[in-house]
């Protein structure tokens, strides 16, 4: 990895005044990338109508998981005989509104194509090589903005109602594996002894013991930009509507309201909502937002310790600063369309009978978009139309995991310094 003594230093042009970056969206990719270019001496304007951490932002409602061992994309191999199943199950993980499905149709297209086995391979090492960094790059901004213990490194567990559960799942296994990810098999004995937390309902497990989890992921954004603000970053409270173009690439962003600022670089991270104005800049990126639904159980009295995955059930059981967080669900809906609380009651439906004790107290529902592309990895890139524009979106279902690392990547490219990892896989003109 390289250090960021390597890239350290303020930026100044031959007038001696710093340099300054705008960044457009203010949710965990934006804040992680705020933090990262006021350490490399930017000035720095964060451009975002909502308040960082706030439950309008996908990064407020995720799961937690900080996972450096995430290298299994969505679209896998055999996949194509799922999703019927799914689309037919009303309460079933996947769900695409009819009416929107002309709209959906050429990305879900896409998605599929992402599942061949050659490309599930390159798809997987990009994965890893993004992921691999997130605790290394989450520490030093955790521990500057005084929020360490938002990081917890308890591993994670994948738990199955039947014996073969991990056999069944060997392609995903052989995948982390290749990765240099260690994974551990569990029996029931082993399970109960690791997480005695569970009902004795699971047979088999896969304990990812190197993983860890955000115990409150809203918390963290917000402390992010608190700290964001000490080091000197300006907060505007507005949305960007469009662009305005020079020579040489962007000049200025243009507030919905009509105000105009004035851009030297600029970093497009408004996540599920960044297509449109990546449009704008000459790319035309698949893009989807994929709607996930958590309910949050204040005193549900479980005792969860670890980041649980119900493999059958097809959800995520967290333990949280406030409670237990039951997250999952992939909706395909658009943006604009209110969320479907059914979906979210489903998901504590099916999470009751995986606990020994479960009380049912204050339930709090919450919808967000993640922003997906189809082959789950996100865009890291400059514009084609305006090189002065830095692209960092699409982190769908892993935009915690990548936040701070995406977030030392831009500061990496603002400055013009080599990138820590190898960007390629993450090109805009790749689709
Ligand atoms: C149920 C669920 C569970 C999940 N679990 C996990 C997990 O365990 N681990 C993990 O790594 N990821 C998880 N994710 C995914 C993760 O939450 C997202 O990938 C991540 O939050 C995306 O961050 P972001 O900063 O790109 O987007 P957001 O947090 O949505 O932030 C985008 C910001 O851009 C702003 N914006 C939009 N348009 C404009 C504009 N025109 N001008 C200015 N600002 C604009 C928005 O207001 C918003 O604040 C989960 C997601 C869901 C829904």
């Amino acid at each position: 990895m390289t250090g960021l003594e390597g890239f350290i230093g303020m930026h100044r042009d031959r007038q001696g005044s710093r340099r300054h970056v705008t960044v457009v969206g203010a949710g965990i990719v934006g804040i992680c990338s705020a933090n990262y270019l006021l350490k490399q001496g930017f000035e720095v304007e964060i451009i975002d109508p909502t308040v960082p951490g706030s439950e309008d932002q996908c990064s407020y409602g995720n799961a937690g998981g900080i996972c450096p061992g995430s290298c299994i994309p969505n679209s896998m191999p055999g996949v194509l005989w799922n999703v019927p199943r799914w689309l037919m199950d009303p309460e079933g993980p996947l769900y695409v509104r009819l009416a929107y499905l002309p709209h959906a149709l050429p990305w879900l297209v896409r998605f599929l194509v992402a599942s061949r086995k050659s490309r599930v391979a390159k798809i997987s090492a990009a994965m890893r090589s993004l992921h691999r960094y997130t605790f290394d790059c989450y520490e030093p901004l955790m521990k500057e903005a005084g929020c360490e213990e938002l990081l917890q490194k308890h591993g994670q567990l994948f738990v199955y109602e039947s014996q073969d559960g991990p056999a069944k799942n060997a392609y995903g296994l052989c995948l982390r594996r290749e990765q240099g990810v260690r994974v551990d098999i569990l029996n029931a004995d082993e399970i109960r002894q690791l997480e005695p937390a569970l009902a004795p309902i699971f047979k088999s497990a896969v304990y990812l013991p190197e993983q860890g989890q955000c115990p409150n992921p809203g918390r963290l954004v917000a402390k992010l930009a608190e700290n964001a603000t000490r080091q000197g970053a300006r907060f505007i409270r507005a949305r960007v509507a469009d662009f305005e173009m020079g020579a040489q690439g962007v000049v200025a962003v243009q507030l919905e309201g009509g105000e105009r600022r004035p851009v030297e670089q600029a970093v497009l991270a408004a996540g599920a909502w960044s297509a449109d104005l990546a449009r704008k800049l000459g790319n035309r990126i698949p893009f989807e937002t994929e709607r996930g639904y958590h309910v949050m159980i204040r005193d549900a009295d479980t005792n969860l310790r670890i980041q649980t995955i119900s493999a059958d059930r097809k959800f995520v059981a967290s333990p949280m600063e406030e409670g237990l967080r039951i997250a999952g669900n992939v909706e395909f809906s658009g943006l604009k369309r209110p969320p479907n609380m059914v979906r979210a009651d489903a998901l504590l439906k099916q999470a009751r009978p995986i606990f020994r004790h479960f009380r049912e107290g204050e339930v709090k529902r919450w919808m967000g978009h993640r922003p997906g592309t189809p082959d789950s990895i996100p865009v890291i890139d400059r514009a084609r139309r305006a090189s002065n524009v830095i692209y960092a979106f699409g982190h769908g279902h892993q935009g915690l995991i990548a936040g701070s690392v995406t977030g030392k990547i831009v500061a990496e490219m603002a400055a013009g310094a080599p990138t820590m990892i190898d960007l390629a896989p993450f090109r805009a003109d790749r689709f």
